[in-house]
């Protein structure tokens, strides 16, 4: 039985289980991939106060280390369902259950997918979201990258490093024949589609909640990327993990 349990270790998560740890309160931090979220694929980050150029997984390792010594608790699953249980919640994972008195969901964003009339035109060849972590694999080789903005200038400025030709590939253009793999940067989605159920999200998939991070469900709070915000940020995430974590503890001693 946990006091929070909060779902998603990117810097909202994170920043949320350091205050809520330090509450003395009993935590739990479940994340579905690597801890550190999304900054990770990030080698420079130049607007984080205070440490200039840090790249995204020396600044998360350094929050994740910091959240361990506090007495924040991790494991490496992925919430697929929650429930209310009179005045308790249930969190399913793909592994197990957990109960706790107050959730706080900071899934962030992922890259929005290929559809699938395009997926079948790529046919067999692998279809890739990011660069930095799989561009190595396609040294020397053709690959095309798949999208019209900034993310994807971003993505073949460096494949362009790596690899032997990158083919831009506009929305609607064919993706060349000779290609052996496709990257796609067609920009990103909130992690949300587990939760729509349980808590009310705009008609883009973010959780509905304003600065103090309170969801439409009592007990049940929002920080980062995920909840509707003008400004997606590390700063305003970890604004966000502040607020949600000391709105949440405020609930729990009602
Ligand atoms: C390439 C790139 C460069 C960027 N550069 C900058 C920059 O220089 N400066 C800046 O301020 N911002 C930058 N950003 C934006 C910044 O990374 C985000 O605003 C910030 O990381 C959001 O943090 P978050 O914790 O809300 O979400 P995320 O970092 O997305 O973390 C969410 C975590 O939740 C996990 N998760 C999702 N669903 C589940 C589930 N069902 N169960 C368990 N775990 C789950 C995910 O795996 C992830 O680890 C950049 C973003 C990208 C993509």
């Amino acid at each position: 039985m946990y006091d929070v349990i909060i779902i998603g270790a990117g810097m909202a998560g994170m920043t949320a289980a350091i205050y809520v740890a330090r509450a003395g309160r009993k935590v739990l931090v479940l994340e579905n991939k690597a801890h550190g979220g999304q900054i990770i694929n990030s080698y420079k980050i130049e607007n984080w106060p205070g440490d200039f150029g840090v790249s995204g997984p020396d600044l998360m390792e350094k929050i994740y280390n910091q959240m361990k010594d506090l007495g924040a608790e991790i494991k490496y699953e992925e919430a697929i369902s929650l429930k209310e249980e009179g005045e308790k919640f249930l969190v399913k994972t793909d592994e197990a259950e957990y109960n706790c008195d107050a959730i706080i969901i900071a899934t962030g964003t992922e890259p929005r997918k290929l559809d699938e009339e395009r997926t079948k035109e790529v046919g067999d060849r692998p279809i890739l979201y990011c660069a930095t972590c799989d561009g190595a694999l396609y040294k020397d080789k053709t690959v095309a990258v798949i999208g019209g903005g900034n993310s994807a200038k971003h993505e073949i400025e460096y494949l362009e490093k790596i690899v032997a030709k990158v083919y831009p590939v506009h929305f609607e253009d064919p993706i060349p024949e000779d290609v052996e793999a496709v990257f796609v940067a067609i920009g990103r989605e909130p992690a949300t589609s587990a939760f729509k159920d349980f808590v009310d999200l705009d008609e883009n998939g973010y959780i509905v909640a304003d600065e103090s991070c309170k969801t439409s469900r009592n007990g049940v709070f929002v920080a980062g990327d995920c909840r509707t915000k003008n400004i997606r940020q590390l700063v305003t995430a970890a604004g966000d993990g502040a607020v949600a974590a000391e709105t949440a503890i405020r609930y729990l001693g009602e």
